[in-house]
């Protein structure tokens, strides 16, 4: 069965999007299959896979709403050499129509089942807030990867989340847990992200990936040729670490 994870941090801006479609990329390149689901209305993930977001047939939201399965609504991107459940807009209207829905929180764990045995890994990137999408997510994850930039206000966010976790873990899904905190966007020549690296490291020692993704311009260039960093530029510092942080989640899989 597919290992599960969501890629969450209720901070916008902060690279889940990047972290969810290059690991996706980095985990494909190096054999695994894949599905990459996108619960964010801003389909930013879809569109970086190469998916036209406007013109899905099916997206996330029809499996939500059980009005298809993962199986009708996925694509396979050829050139990321891994599916994508795509995302658009109106994802956002989905939010006040499971108000009304038994087991909420358990649709997309419910869907997933049944196609959780063809792939190696689902990657879920989850919407910069802790709504009922995200809820979902951490229903039928078995970790949580949260991308984090090393700011001073960086730790202020993770509180939230880590408290939601535990409210999730406790009450919906026993499995869950945060894998990894992942440094993202890194700059060494910045003695303050220097300083937080090695607090998040002091705090949550094995709780911190030991890859560290770069600020890297070829990252952020790659979504608008519609593709993640890895594909786009494979050379490229950005690349080249989130290949490592593929091969550094395929070690931490063998130990859940
Ligand atoms: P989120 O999904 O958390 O909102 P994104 O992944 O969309 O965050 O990233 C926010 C912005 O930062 C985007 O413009 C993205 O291209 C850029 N970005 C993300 N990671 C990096 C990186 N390692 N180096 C440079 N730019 C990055
Ligand atoms: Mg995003």
């Amino acid at each position: 069965m597919a290992k599960i994870f969501c890629v969450a941090n209720q901070k916008g801006g902060v690279g889940k999007t990047t972290t969810t479609v290059n690991l996706a990329a980095g985990l494909a390149k190096i054999g695994q299959r894949v599905l990459m689901v996108d619960l964010d209305p801003q389909g930013n993930a879809t569109m970086g896979s190469g998916v036209d977001k406007r013109e899905l047939k099916h997206t996330i939201y029809d499996v939500l709403l059980e009005e298809a399965t993962v199986a009708e609504a996925r694509m396979h991107s050829e050139k990321c050499g891994y599916d994508v459940l795509g995302a658009n807009r109106e994802l956002a209207g989905a939010e006040v129509e499971l108000v009304a829905v038994e087991r909420r929180e358990a649709r997309l764990k419910a869907a997933l089942a049944v196609t959780g045995a063809e792939y190696d890994f689902i990657l879920i990137d989850c919407p910069p807030s802790l709504s009922m999408l995200t809820l979902n997510g951490l229903c039928c994850a078995n970790g949580v990867i949260v991308p984090m930039q090393c700011e001073y206000f960086a730790l202020e966010g993770l509180t939230d989340l880590v408290n939601t976790i535990k409210q999730v873990h406790a009450n919906l899904n026993k499995d869950l847990q945060i894998i990894g905190l992942l440094r993202v966007m890194f700059d060494p020549r910045i003695t303050l992200q220097v300083q937080v690296s090695d607090q998040l490291k002091a705090h949550f020692s094995d709780k911190v990936f030991n890859t560290v993704i770069p600020r890297n311009v070829r990252l952020a260039e790659a979504p608008s040729y519609g593709l993640p960093g890895v594909i786009f530029d494979p050379l490229s510092k950005g690349a080249q670490a989130y290949v490592t942080f593929a091969a550094e989640m395929v070690e931490r899989i063998k130990k859940m």
